[in-house]
């Protein structure tokens, strides 16, 4: 008997993974088995399977669903699919509407247990750069659109897969939305175009064109762009128990203090419960994950199922039910709202005379750096480039990009003004300034080893999201973070080493050159990648574990290039134990490839980081 369900040729699109390479589409023998999804050559005129050109494993699969044809689509691609998985959208043609709709039936059907599934995406094709159906253009941006079914397996399939008449193709209509956020923070226009935000309110989402800021519609009906990262979508019924990705429940120190937050698993929640245990003053963080039962419940602790996690808090509300207490407050740890992809909706160039300046921060390789505010309330640094030391131009264009990347743990670029010589740079200001100072003085003696290590996840996580941008970073180091007033970390300077105008600095032979923070095939051929922001990243633990010690602190620049090709490597510093010495060990592998992704390193800090608490 064949292990093969299902068995079609179809048509694939190419999966570009490289941006210049054109689309293309080829006719492929597809297979699906127990376990995965492959795709062969195939000779036509014999009608025999050739050779296996790819495949993809079912557990990977994270969501299926048809795609909605291109405008002026050919008829052979009319009944697109896509199967989304870690590596982004495979897109496959099926000839008829019923071939599509058996295999994404069965698909859907075999990949309803897996962890990963999302439930959003896009119903149109990731094309030239975009997402057809809400216009962002980032790749790896979240769907825009909810699954009906909430992805997974549905006892009654729809109508339409059932139905034996071939429907006319869908023209691709403007993707309607009627998504419902409430605002977490208040938020005060900056330009005329912004919508004023009050916390706790309800929003209507109207637009999602633009990546960071989302054009609204308020109770009053009145409309204009706010923040997206000062909303969180109401629709899950979980934003009231503070959705969040941070640890620092303990730092409430409340007994029965807890709040619910994505798990280190795409897609799954974990509850974080703080309780001060028989009467000691310490007390400690506990983490219970929500499981779900074969049927779609959920439970914290066996024999409690619930429909919906709010059903399930609110049980526990009221009963510890096997955890070490009932969950008693729900804790907001982040009073201080988070900072916005510029000054206000469009803006990118800073007017000067909105700038005032109150004290200089320090001297970098582009000159002077200074604390001031913009419209005299918003903290701010400005860089002042000092002229003959960047090459302006070409940072200005890539600034409009920049200033798109926003993440907690990166500084934020607000904006750039270029009207005037020289030119300034104005981004997120921190006030406890750059992390290697912030070791060698600002720390304790004897820092935690959950301090030290949160501040390796901050790095991590921001060092996540330039890789999930393709962004590459090129000097990462401790003096290339900063340090906010609550001790949280945030990367800086990333990309801007390509517009240094200094020899001394660019190349690699340079006094400058950051040489200890480079891997061998940055050192020997120049070649840069997020694997060689991964290397730097190893190092910069260390530098975080020797409480900002000089790397190879003995050797210059001519012996480190010489004797880390050979294989040297940093010692284990005193204060990390064998775990965090194997994280930056895995860092510094010698084939760039063998190294972990800033995606895997997050989780693996962020494991060992609940083993500590
Ligand atoms: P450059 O990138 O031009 O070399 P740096 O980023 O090293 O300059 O800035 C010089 C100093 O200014 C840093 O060491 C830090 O102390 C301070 N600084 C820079 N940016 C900020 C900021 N956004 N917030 C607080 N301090 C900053
Ligand atoms: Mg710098």
């Amino acid at each position: 008997m064949s292990d093969n369900i299902l068995e079609e040729i179809f048509i694939k699109r190419s999966q570009q993974k490289k941006k210049t390479s054109p689309l293309n589409y080829k006719e492929r023998w597809f297979v699906l088995t127990q376990d995965k999804i492959a795709y062969y050559d195939f000779d036509s005129d014999k009608g025999k399977r050739k050779g296996l050109r790819g495949s993809v494993d079912l557990e990977k699969i994270r969501c299926v669903e048809s795609v909605q044809p291109e405008p002026n689509s050919p008829p052979e691609r009319m009944y697109a699919f896509q199967v989304i998985y870690d590596e982004g959208p495979l897109y496959i043609f099926a000839k008829t509407e019923d071939a599509r709709a058996q295999w994404i039936k069965k698909l859907k059907e075999m990949v309803r247990f897996n962890k990963d599934l999302i439930q959003k995406y896009h119903p149109c094709f990731w094309a030239d750069g975009l997402w057809l159906c809400c216009k962002q253009e980032v790749k790896q941006a979240m769907g825009c659109k909810v699954l009906d079914n909430k992805n997974g397996f549905t006892s009654k399939p729809s109508r339409r897969w059932g139905s034996r008449k071939p429907l006319p193709p869908t023209p691709t209509e403007p993707l309607i939305l009627c998504m419902t956020v409430m605002a977490e923070y208040d938020y005060t226009p900056m330009t005329p175009q912004d919508l004023e935000l009050r916390k706790d309110e309800e929003y209507t989402i109207l637009e999602m064109s633009d990546q960071n800021w989302w054009k609204a519609r308020d109770k009053y009906g009145k409309e204009g762009y706010i923040p997206c990262n000062y909303v969180v979508e109401a629709a899950n019924g979980l934003e009231r128990f503070h959705l969040r990705k941070c640890l620092c429940v303990v730092s409430q120190n409340k007994d029965g203090g807890f709040l619910v937050r994505d798990s280190s698993k795409a897609g799954k929640y974990t509850v974080s419960l703080f309780s001060k245990g028989g009467g000691e003053t310490s007390g400690s963080c506990r983490h219970y994950n929500i499981c779900t039962t074969t049927q779609g419940q959920f439970y914290l602790a066996e024999k409690h199922n619930f429909g919906t996690i709010p059903e399930l808090i609110n049980y526990h509300q009221h009963n510890a039910a096997g955890m070490v207490s009932r969950l008693k407050y729900i804790v907001s740890n982040r009073a201080r709202p988070p900072s916005t992809a510029g000054l206000g909706y469009g803006v990118w160039e800073i007017d000067p005379r909105y700038l005032t300046f109150i004290k200089e921060l320090g001297t970098g390789q582009f000159g002077v750096v200074k604390y001031g505010k913009w419209q005299g309330q918003h903290d701010v640094a400005i860089k002042m480039i000092k002229e003959g030391s960047m090459s302006e131009d070409d940072f200005i264009e890539e600034a409009k990009i920049m200033m798109k990347l926003r993440h907690e743990n990166l500084v934020q670029l607000y904006g750039v003004c270029t009207k005037q010589r020289p030119i300034y740079i104005v981004t997120e200001f921190l006030s406890n300034g750059c992390l290697l100072t912030y070791l060698r003085e600002g720390l304790t003696q004897h820092p935690t080893a959950v301090q030290l290590l949160e501040m390796c996840k901050d790095v991590s996580e921001g060092m996540a999201y330039l890789e999930s941008q393709q962004y590459i970073h090129r000097d990462l180091a401790a003096r290339n973070c900063l340090v906010d007033g609550n001790g949280s970390i945030k990367v800086t300077d990333f990309g801007l080493s390509r517009y240094v105008l200094d020899d001394e600095y660019t190349s690699s032979a340079g006094s400058k050159f950051p040489v200890r923070w480079s891997p061998p095939e940055v050192l020997l051929y120049c070649k840069f990648s997020s694997k060689s922001d991964i290397w730097a990243y190893g190092v910069l633990l260390w530098e975080v574990y020797t409480l900002g010690r000089l790397p190879y602190e003995r050797l210059n620049n001519t012996e480190i290039v010489d004797q880390v090709s050979r294989g040297l490597r940093l010692f284990r510093p005193q204060l990390a134990n064998e775990k965090v010495y194997s994280i930056m060990t895995s860092c510094w592998l010698e084939k760039a490839d063998e190294r972990p992704t800033f995606q895997e390193l997050a989780m693996t800090v962020q494991d060992v980081l609940y083993e500590l608490q």
